[in-house]
């Protein structure tokens, strides 16, 4: 069935509660389902946690469904390579921590201009703490990782990649099945994708990639804040020390002795995050019903058009992905970008300003913040109407034509 991005809209509640809002910041967080809701509503009106006791054996068998889900969204080696984190940093985190026995002064690790300050930030203190060398690898014009860096970088010394998939910033996407090849070529270094912008836009197929680590955090694709996904090898995650000590992380815990749960459990200290679990379970369930890939080429009109009437404004300057995506980040020549956003939230688009929690991009890009608009299978040409309109308004005030 063709996608109706009508029918698609109406299953988001918030539309209903804010009837000429445009939500344009999906690449902060996307809207949720009514699905979602539902299913934590259920959650919370039952009793129990899981893997506990008795009583709660439906419970837990609904959460480790959800590993089930996962696995078949990202085509993880086993259910037990889906470990539940509470979203992409901490699963970096984890992957930084976990490995940090094995680092040493003599190692190297690679990152790039692309990456969020999840991985920026990240293994700089990891480099820190055991003395390895952070190369950041520049980005071309394009944004796109600049792979003869990469080859120059890359040697027996190379401890670990992270590799950026889809920018926050621009929307650009990372070649990484290609990146993760030359690699494979020239070293034995760990790989971490992170495929938190990925997640709602590309089929990813993480055995195909060939990467080590892969994070995602779940309130990217609809559904719940606080959860994320680590995952990959089977062979990479059981070389993770835990970073967090517990319970049901554990096997037998004496006095003297302590042995760790198999994975998954071994990196999933404490009471989980189970209504989370749960609830994205139901939303992966419902997005079976959508043709992922027609929504996403719909997304992709939708951003185009915008990009083609931003043009037409020639104090604008847009930062474009060399493929379509469903990002568009822009100045405008001699507004500060958070006057224009200021303008334009009180005309109810809700946008992003600033950052983006990557800093190193934005130097990469000669500015000290950008606009963002990233658009979803729900927003519509409506919407975008009325961010012209807003804009044109905002732009009038601010006497700029
Ligand atoms: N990486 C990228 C590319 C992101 O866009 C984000 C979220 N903006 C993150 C990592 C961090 O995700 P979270 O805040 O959900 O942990």
């Amino acid at each position: 069935m063709a996608f109706d991005h009508q029918l698609f809209r109406q299953q988001f509640p918030y539309f209903q509660h804010n009837e000429n809002a445009v939500y344009f910041d999906n690449a902060a967080t996307t809207l949720k389902p009514q699905v979602l809701i539902d299913s934590t509503v259920a959650f919370y009106q039952s009793a129990g946690s899981v893997h506990r006791s008795q009583y709660d054996e439906n419970q837990t068998a609904l959460y480790e469904q959800a590993r089930a889900r996962v696995k078949a969204l990202i085509n993880a080696e086993s259910e037990d390579a889906v470990i539940w984190t509470s979203g992409t940093t901490q699963a970096v985190n984890i992957v930084a921590n976990g490995l940090l026995a094995q680092l040493s002064a003599d190692d190297e690790i690679i990152i790039s201009e692309a990456d969020h300050h999840a991985n920026f930030v990240t293994w700089q203190q990891i480099a820190k703490k055991c003395g390895a060398k952070i190369i950041v690898l520049p980005i071309t014009d394009q944004w796109l990782i600049d792979e003869q860096a990469l080859q120059q970088a890359l040697n027996e010394r190379t401890k670990l990649v992270a590799l950026n998939f889809v920018s926050n910033v621009t929307g650009t996407e990372q070649p990484v099945e290609k990146l993760i090849k030359l690699i494979r070529k020239k070293t034995r270094a760990f790989v971490l994708v992170d495929a938190a912008q990925a997640i709602s836009h590309l089929n990813i197929d993480i055995q195909r990639l060939d990467a080590d680590f892969i994070a995602f955090s779940a309130h990217k694709i609809y559904g719940p804040n606080g959860l994320g996904v680590l995952s990959g090898k089977l062979s990479a995650l059981e070389q993770l020390q835990p970073l967090i000590f517990g319970g049901k992380m554990v096997d037998r815990v004496s006095k003297s002795h302590i042995s760790f749960a198999p994975l998954p459990y071994r990196l999933e200290a404490g009471t989980p995050n189970i209504a989370a679990v749960i609830g994205f379970s139901a939303v992966l369930h419902w997005l079976e019903n959508w043709d992922i890939e027609q929504a996403e080429s719909y997304v992709r009109q939708l951003t185009e058009q915008i990009k083609v009437r931003l043009k037409n404004y020639p104090n604008c300057q847009l930062f474009e992905s060399p493929q379509p995506s469903s990002v568009i980040s822009f100045v405008f020549k001699h507004i500060a970008s958070s006057d224009l956003a200021t303008l334009l939230t009180e005309q109810g688009i809700a946008l992003r300003t600033g950052e983006h929690c990557a800093q190193p991009y934005l130097a990469r890009l000669g500015e000290s913040s950008t606009l963002r608009l990233s658009l979803a299978p729900y927003n519509n040409t409506e919407e975008i109407d009325a961010f012209f309109n807003a804009l044109n308004n905002a732009l009038n005030l601010l006497e700029i034509e």
